[in-house]
């Protein structure tokens, strides 16, 4: 899609970024000699706006995208977790149909934690399709749901299905925001676009969107570990790698506990009247 069509369907830009971006009264980022201050936040005043993480595997959306998510809820907001596949293929212990189960069951344990919604598609681990079919049925998640948020993977993935999704959810956006395109649920136009900050997405992946989650860094951590992988079964070291990362993307933006998001290059534009 190119960006002006995309642009389009991206409404009130500059209110969505203080949506998400919280106002906190902790200290500024430190200030290292030389160099200018940044990641202050930009507005005391925000709107809990609903929020759906997409991703192509439950992991992916707890771990990268949950505790912006968790945050959104804890403000009063509504949040949904989707998952494209269960990423049932995960395990060298266990065959894809029980551990599609365990995936399911683990997403909906810790959707109940988040107290956030969970849905899924039922597309293969591995083999998820860059389709009209994969968009519309996204667009069709996005019309029930509503959010004014979506958070999704970034493109610059070593795994295909990573690369299906971020595919997929930049056309059901604007498939989801086209009035025109008649599905069962009318139009709903989304607010705003992120990317999370997944060690598997990080080819260009350059942050410019700083979200303190010192409120529900506990709860989101509780709900990550519902899946096994979350402690390393199945051979990366999530929680020890997600659970640093919060502490280090704190440590960049002046909070206890941050994750970092990344905006489409036409959301970074700021519309003001003054510098
Ligand atoms: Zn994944």
């Amino acid at each position: 899609m190119d960006k002006p069509t995309r642009r389009i369907f991206l409404k009130d830009l500059g209110a969505a970024t203080a949506g998400l971006s919280v106002a906190s009264d902790s200290a500024p980022a430190s200030q290292v000699p030389g160099r200018p201050q940044s990641g202050v936040a930009e507005s005391k005043v925000f709107t809990p706006t609903s929020i759906m993480a997409i991703a192509a595997h439950p992991g992916d959306a707890f771990f990268t995208m949950g505790a912006a998510v968790a945050l959104q809820i804890h403000l009063g907001a509504r949040g949904v977790f989707v998952s494209l596949s269960l990423g049932e293929k995960g395990s060298v212990k266990i065959a894809p149909a029980e551990y599609g189960s365990l995936q399911r069951e683990a997403a909906e344990r810790a959707g109940r934690i988040l107290r956030a919604q969970v849905a899924f598609l039922d597309y293969r681990d591995g083999e998820i399709p860059v389709s009209d079919e994969a968009k519309f049925a996204v667009c069709d998640l996005i019309r029930e749901y509503k959010p004014d948020i979506i958070v999704t993977h970034w493109r610059g993935s070593w795994h295909k299905d990573h690369q299906a999704c971020y595919a997929i959810v930049n056309d059901a956006v604007f498939y989801a925001g086209l009035p025109a395109l008649a599905r069962k649920l009318p139009a709903h136009a989304t607010r705003s676009l992120y990317f999370a900050d997944n060690w598997e997405d990080a080819e260009g992946y350059t942050p410019d969107t700083y979200l303190e989650i010192t409120p529900v860094f506990e709860p989101w951590a509780k709900a990550c570990a519902a899946f096994p992988m979350w402690r390393g079964e199945t051979g990366f070291r999530y929680n020890d790698y997600y659970g640093s990362l919060a502490v280090s993307r704190g440590c960049l933006s002046g909070n206890k506990y941050a994750v970092a998001l990344m905006s489409p290059p036409e959301q970074r534009t700021r519309r003001v009247q003054t510098l």
